[in-house]
């Protein structure tokens, strides 16, 4: 059975993008006979903020779409993470790092999907008078030697089509922030293989990470899930909608008195307020 699910992040308020992201996770879902989870991607407690859930189901509700099940917390799932960085750092794949950005920012030659790519500093540092006192730390994933051990990967997005796994192209990303028993990449892949999620779905921002979350599963004998990233939201410059440049929430339409279900119904259909379009679709080949 399909399931899908949407994993909103705790720390702003939903707008039409959010909205977009959850009807195609609904529908998808609903037109194959599945379920459709959601998830509170709540692992940043500092960032994350209970009045902006209570929003959320508020919003959904509003727009009409219906969750099965209890909503789940990431924040309630920490030591699921604690056990995966264990298991990771037993297999020799994981490394402490106190770099800041600044110091990347400055050593890397390489851009990759999220910024400068790390340039592998704490790698493989000689000596213990130059180890990183792992007190502290960030651990990042030796991602050349990670693929080593699984060997040449494959995925698919039902949009697409079948990807070869290319994770190297961030670097060797954080795993467990050194604030945090997690990053984003080790607590999603976790939740969507306990949530047994079988099509990923979310913004095609987000198409990259899929790289490093098929090398998680490979690693951690996780299920593999197909992906569907959709096209986004975008301003007339390209730029994804934000709140920050002036996109009304969806709390402030809902209290504004919109029809939340046409405003899915729109969706649905492609038609959008002026000035917004959907970004054009991924066509990478294999
Ligand atoms: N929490 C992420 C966000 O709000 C979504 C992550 C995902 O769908 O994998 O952007």
């Amino acid at each position: 059975m399909i399931r899908t699910r949407f994993a909103p992040s705790p720390n702003g308020p939903l707008h039409l993008g959010h909205a977009y992201a959850a009807v195609v996770a609904h529908d998808l879902a609903r037109a194959r006979g599945g379920e459709f989870l959601l998830r509170i991607e709540d692992i940043d407690g500092e960032r994350s903020r209970a009045e902006f859930v209570e929003e959320f189901f508020l919003d959904l509700a509003w727009l009409g779409l219906a969750w099965d099940g209890e909503a789940g917390f990431q924040s309630r799932h920490l030591t699921s993470y604690v056990d995966a960085g264990e298991r990771l750092k037993a297999m020799g794949l994981l490394y402490p790092c106190r770099c800041t950005r600044a110091e990347i920012a400055a050593a890397a030659t390489q851009m990759g999907p999220d910024g400068p790519v790390y340039p592998g500093t704490c790698r493989h540092r000689p000596g213990t008078s130059e180890s990183v006192d792992p007190e502290g730390a960030a651990w990042r994933l030796d991602v050349a030697r990670a693929v080593k051990m699984t060997g040449p990967l494959e995925w698919t997005d039902e949009l697409a089509g079948p990807q070869h796994a290319t994770p190297e192209i961030f670097g060797d990303v954080v795993l467990l922030r050194k604030d945090l028993p997690a990053s984003y990449h080790l607590a999603a892949t976790l939740d969507d293989a306990a949530d047994g999620i079988t099509l990923v779905t979310r913004g095609m921002d987000l198409f990259p990470a899929s790289h490093v979350h098929r090398l998680l599963q490979a690693l951690l004998g996780l299920p593999v899930p197909v992906w569907h990233h959709h096209p986004l939201l975008v301003e007339p410059d390209g730029r994804k909608l934000a709140k920050r440049r002036g996109s009304p929430s969806l709390g402030d339409r809902r209290r504004a008195g919109e029809d939340g279900k046409a405003i899915a119904e729109a969706l649905r259909q492609h038609r959008f307020p002026a000035g917004i379009s959907l970004s054009e679709s991924l066509h990478q080949s294999p």
